[in-house]
């Protein structure tokens, strides 16, 4: 039997008439003779609640309780999909992370997968069931604990299965009709793309486009599986949303691509920090040690200070997401209490964002980023840090300035136009 995965956000099952609504689109598949997984992600805003709940009880909380507790949105809309499905005559069965089993590390909150064991499903498949629904964001450890894959993660469970079952398609149903050059919640002037590459799709998704999760991008890209994303609320067909796909099977040629934004940042500046060599190594060991994600660096020019002017300093600044400002704090508090580093302040800077622009075609052209500052110049927006990579430049910006930056941007870039 062919396969397909069909995956549902949150907003796509936030009420019974909308699972109701996503359980007809899969009916329609299985009558056009697919077998189907459905991935499933809890009901809108419950995994905020969830979370809520425990950041509320335990600031400084336990992971693996928090991946107990934030898991089960998933469980709710699993079963209440599988028993839709049953009252429209659709042979369908539930199954939580661990019954599949699905295996992933042991990184609570934030584990990747190891395996898929298909053969319970397989099983189910042969004695005539036609959907297996499954719940999104969550897997089990080698200990035997409930793990959750990182907001977003159902994404990646769809890929995930849909590399191991070799299904046909993963398409990913979500309140939006496809990827689009920017959040058309921000700009108005959005277009939809019909195609996007791997690899740009992989760098919008790492730089805050939540479209996708970024490692849901990362695994369709290695196990080469057909990514697609499209509207839920609408009557779609085999060409609707738009495609992720290797960069050979698009014809649009953009310089660049798409723009991204990331709002929840924080700037961290450790102010007169002894400077010698390993310093950096003994700021970032344990920020890495207590899971902050860092994203941008800067390394200020090293003073010399003191009466014999011996004593080298520097500034040192980095960026990582807002939630994990207490953490950061805390591990190079620890890190000066033990005397592993010197330091006179921490300064936090809680109210920033990040913007980027994306594009594969900007690893052969120039420019790109004199235009980007000079289009956020022309706006006053100031600049508090850049960084580049082959494919994609990002500044921290003040966050009120965020939107502006973004449709400034997509204006510069003129994606609003086909190329
Ligand atoms: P789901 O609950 O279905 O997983 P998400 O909220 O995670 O949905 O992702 C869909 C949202 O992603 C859209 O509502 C849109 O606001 C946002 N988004 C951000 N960037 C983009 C983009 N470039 N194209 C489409 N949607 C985007
Ligand atoms: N429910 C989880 C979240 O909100 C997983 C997902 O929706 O993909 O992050
Ligand atoms: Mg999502």
């Amino acid at each position: 039997m062919p396969l397909l995965v069909m995956k549902f956000g949150g907003t796509s099952v936030a009420d019974l008439t909308r699972i109701k609504n996503a359980a007809q689109k899969v009916k329609r598949e299985v009558e056009r003779g697919y077998d189907v997984i459905v991935i499933v992600s809890a009901m809108s805003g419950k995994t905020n609640e969830l979370v809520g709940w425990v950041e509320e009880t335990s600031p400084l909380f336990d992971a693996r309780e928090y991946d107990a507790i934030v898991s089960s949105g998933e469980n709710v809309t699993a079963g209440l999909m599988a028993l839709t499905l049953q009252e429209m005559d659709v042979p369908a069965r539930s199954w939580q992370g661990w019954q599949v089993p699905i295996n992933t590390t042991d990184t609570h909150s934030s584990a990747r997968f190891t395996s898929i064991e298909r053969a319970n499903i397989d099983t189910k498949f042969s004695e005539g069931f036609k959907v297996a629904v499954v719940a999104g964001f969550q897997g089990l450890s080698p200990e035997g604990r409930i793990t959750t894959l990182g907001r977003g993660g159902s994404d990646t469970t769809a890929v995930a299965f849909s590399a191991a079952f070799q299904a046909e398609r993963c398409d990913i149903y979500t309140d939006v009709d496809g990827i689009y050059t920017t959040d058309p919640r921000i700009s108005k002037k959005a277009r939809k793309l019909d195609r996007i590459a791997f690899e740009e799709m992989l760098e919008l998704a790492s730089l805050g486009a939540k479209v996708l999760q970024t490692r849901s991008v990362e695994l369709a890209m290695r196990f080469k599986v057909r990514l697609r994303v499209l509207s839920s609320f609408e009557d779609t067909d085999e060409n609707s949303g738009t495609l992720v796909c290797d960069e050979e099977e698009i014809m649009e040629s953009k310089v660049v691509s798409g723009v991204a934004y990331s709002r929840d940042e924080a700037k961290l500046t450790l102010v007169t920090v002894e400077d010698r060599p390993g310093i950096a190594a003994a700021i970032f060991g344990p920020l890495a040690q207590a899971g902050i994600n860092v994203d941008m660096i800067v390394q200020n020019i090293s003073e010399l200070q003191g009466a014999d002017k011996t004593r080298a300093v520097t500034d040192m600044t980095f960026s990582c997401p807002t939630s994990q400002v207490a953490r950061a704090r805390k591990a190079l508090e620890e890190a000066a209490a033990q005397g592993h580093i010197k330091y006179d302040t921490l300064v936090e800077d809680n109210d920033v964002a990040k913007v980027s622009v994306v594009g594969i075609g900007m690893r052969s052209h120039t420019g790109v980023a004199a235009k980007m500052f000079s289009a956020l110049s022309a706006e006053n927006v100031n600049i508090k840090v850049i960084s580049t990579s082959e494919i994609k430049i990002s500044v921290l910006i003040d966050r009120k300035y965020m939107e502006l930056a973004v449709q400034a941007l997509h204006d510069a870039f003129e994606l609003d136009k086909v190329s």
